[in-house]
């Protein structure tokens, strides 16, 4: 059991020291997150105003079209009406004139409001373009002095990482997944015992409890935080201990 308890304890160890330098990056892989959540959504909406331009430039193309046709169906009309014979033929032609008149203005009055709507989403694209670039202009900084962090603690994370391996191969599936859903819940999975507390939360432990940990003969965790307990003994092991 004591094994078990050591290789925990010891990918405790060098979680911490990579949680020591994921602390170095602050808050700025959070930063990153939301100014490209920010572009993204800025982008799309960008797109989608230009596709209805687009659209509308279309629309209004195809309604001009209808109105000329109408204009010109309009005239040849009238140029009937002169030489009509019957009432039931003018009324037939008036009929088709007052059609053609209400399609015109129906048409017109569609192309204004679309050029309008156009109008109004090309400045909204004015607006949301300046955005664009500062925000790209300040991805670019924020990604530049992440990356030269990084590029610092390179070397060390990578030995920390392969130091990580070696651990975790010795540590059984079960009790690693039990480490990592502590680990993710509450960021420190196995933590001592100081002034007779749990180092993870501070509720006191029992002299009982205190007891059966020192034996290191099995997992104990802490009742109020859940995160493992291990003895002093465990403690002293570091990495570099075999
Ligand atoms: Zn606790």
């Amino acid at each position: 059991m004591q094994k078990r308890l050591k290789s925990l304890w010891q990918v405790q160890q060098v979680d911490n020291e990579l949680d020591k330098l994921e602390e170095l990056r602050g808050d700025l892989p959070r930063e990153l997150k939301l100014l490209e959540e920010k572009l993204k959504e800025l982008s799309e909406k960008v797109e989608e105003r230009k596709q209805e331009r687009i659209d509308s430039q279309k629309k209004r193309e195809e309604n001009d079209e209808v109105v000329a046709q109408s204009r010109a169906n309009l005239k040849k009309y009238k140029a009937q009406l002169l030489q009509i014979k019957t009432n039931r033929e003018y009324d037939a032609l008036m009929k088709e004139i007052d059609h053609t008149t209400e399609l015109i203005t129906k048409l017109e009055e569609e192309n204004n409001t679309l050029a309008d709507q156009s109008k109004k989403h090309a400045l909204e694209i004015e607006e949301m373009e300046p955005e664009i670039a500062k925000i790209k202009e300040e991805l670019k900084e924020k990604g530049k002095d992440l990356a030269e962090i990084d590029k610092k603690t390179e070397k060390e994370r990578n030995a920390l990482l392969a130091k990580k391996g070696t651990v975790v191969s010795k540590i059984g599936r079960g009790d690693l997944s039990y480490y990592n859903r502590i680990r993710e819940a509450k960021g420190r999975a196995v933590v001592s015992i100081r002034r007779n507390a749990c180092d993870g939360c501070f509720a006191s432990v029992s002299s009982q409890k205190q007891l059966e940990i020192r034996r290191n003969d099995r997992i104990h965790t802490c009742e109020s935080c859940g995160r493992i307990l291990v003895s002093s003994e465990i403690e002293k092991i570091t990495l570099e201990t075999n």
